[in-house]
């Protein structure tokens, strides 16, 4: 863990063990940190941030921005780390990081565009609305994007003049911690941003629990996320959700066959499917079904799988056993149900590292728990549909509601669809590709509040209004 910019060891000297899950080896030991860990983190978070606070935009900014060229310069050994103790392939894990300066880079930019608000209201009555930090805040990230999400969450917040304590996900500790040592290198002061390595049930909700901690932002499981939730009412924390995602792909009639192929494949077997917005449902117009299914099942069968350190590999491992084995559970209940054809992969290659063949399901019945539960491997269920309206009414079928795409070249389709479809972000011929320039997060199960955007200035401060009668 790192506590007031140093590694430490956990206070009782506990450690875990963080595994590849290519291969299923230990590649390194972390401190295993309980309640008094986070206690400490928050001391040395509540001791900076006031003095943080003092610094103006442009200053925190500038830390972003070396942070952002320090991270630049080091792109091949992080990505190499986040390979290894995430899975997914090099070019993926490269890309992240790549998008992890992005981010932070962006934030930076922002600095400049910090303003209060001024309001001339009546003859003898001003107001002014003042944006302040929100003070000691919590950042709870998981495993399948652990360099961006960071950036997501501790970019605004950093600049907005709080402090952070990080708890990352158990099975990929190692890059956040990185990313948090180049965030001090970059000119953060001590303490500004500690990680707490350790389990969820204990770190995770102890951060929650903790009364100096004034806000959440989670991104997870939409069960853990009920669980934050519940914690930080107590006190009435800020609470910031990004939870699962069951997105819809719709393919229309008029779609390029060729576009909605590859996007399908990017779409769902990116990270292994390990994405909160991954194609998860792929609906078809029936008039181009069969074509279209053909096409992807030949695709999806010349995906490579193995170690994500090879250059040949298309599709690296789940990133943890557990995950492997509910996807497994999952394809084999779909056969032994009869609920749904497998034609393309549906079992485990075997060996030591955590993989599962890409699958594509067709004939899938309405009550398949593909259709109903977030999916996070490489399974995508194709449903044929008879028109748009169809489709929007069964992809709207969801307790979720992240993402969707429409693959039309029809603008009526698209502005019909956009309407209807209940989604946080909907995307024309395209899927999974989020800017940090705009607002991004869910509606229903899939969670509460934005992230990324100019919003994000407004999720991460307080504003205070004063009335002025000068
Ligand atoms: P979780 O939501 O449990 O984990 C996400 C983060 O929350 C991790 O840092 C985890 O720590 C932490 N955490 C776990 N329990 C608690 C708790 N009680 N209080 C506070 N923090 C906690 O996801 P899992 O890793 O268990 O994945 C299970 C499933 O969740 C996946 O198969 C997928 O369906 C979904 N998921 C969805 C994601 C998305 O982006 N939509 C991302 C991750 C998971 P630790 O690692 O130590 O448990």
């Amino acid at each position: 863990m790192l506590i007031n910019g140093e590694r430490t060891t956990a206070i009782d000297e506990r450690v875990f063990a963080v595994t590849d899950p290519a291969t299923g080896e230990a590649i390194a030991s972390l401190p295993l940190g309980d309640l008094e860990d986070v206690r400490r983190a928050v001391d040395g978070a509540e001791a900076t941030q006031p003095g943080w606070a003092r610094t103006s935009p442009r200053d925190r900014a500038r830390v972003l921005t070396a942070a952002a060229q320090l991270i630049r310069e080091r792109v091949p050994a992080l990505a190499r780390q986040l390979t290894m103790e995430q899975g997914k392939i090099l070019r993926e894990a490269t890309d992240e990081i790549r998008g992890t300066a992005n981010v932070l880079e962006y934030y930076a930019g922002l600095g400049s565009t910090f303003r209060d608000e001024f309001h001339r209201i009546g003859r003898d009555l001003d107001a002014q609305v003042l944006r302040q930090p929100i003070g000691v805040c919590a950042a709870i990230i998981p495993w399948n994007m652990p360099a961006l999400l960071l950036a997501w969450k501790a970019g605004p917040a950093l600049l907005c003049g709080n402090a952070v304590v990080v708890k990352p996900a158990s099975t990929a500790p190692l890059t956040p911690l990185s990313l948090a040592e180049i965030l001090h290198e970059a000119g953060l002061p001590d303490g500004l941003l500690n990680v707490v390595t350790g389990p969820g049930e204990v770190v995770g909700e102890a951060l929650v629990a903790e009364p100096r901690v004034r806000k959440v932002s989670f991104t997870g499981s939409t069960a853990t996320g009920r669980r934050v939730m519940a914690l930080a009412g107590a006190d009435i924390k800020r609470v910031t959700l990004e939870l699962g995602g069951s997105d819809p792909m719709i393919v229309c009639e008029d779609a390029d066959l060729s576009a909605a192929v590859a996007g399908a494949v990017a779409g769902r077997y990116y990270n292994s499917g390990q994405v909160c917005t991954a194609v998860k449902r792929l609906f078809v117009h029936e008039t181009v079904a069969d074509e279209f299914t053909r096409r992807l099942t030949a695709e999806v069968g010349r995906l490579t799988i193995g170690n994500g350190l090879a250059p040949e590999t298309r599709m690296g491992p789940l990133n943890s056993a557990g995950g492997r084995d509910r996807i497994r559970d999952l394809v084999d209940e779909t056969r032994e149900d009869e609920a749904g054809t497998i034609v393309t992969g549906g079992s485990e290659p075997g060996g030591a590292g955590h993989f599962y063949e890409p699958t594509v399901v067709t004939d899938v019945a309405e009550d398949s728990r593909l259709l109903k539960e977030e999916v996070f491997g490489p399974v995508l269920p194709v449903v044929r549909v008879r028109d748009l309206d169809e489709a929007i009414a069964r992809a709207n079928h969801s307790p979720y509601g992240l993402g969707a795409s429409v693959w039309t070249k029809s603008h009526a389709y698209m502005r019909e669809a956009a309407v209807r479809l209940e989604a946080g972000i909907v995307w024309q011929n395209l899927h999974l590709k989020i800017p940090p320039e705009v607002p991004f997060g869910g509606i229903k199960q899939s969670g509460l509040g934005r992230e990324n955007g100019l919003q994000a200035i407004d999720a991460w401060s307080e504003q205070k209004t004063v009335l002025l009668r000068p």
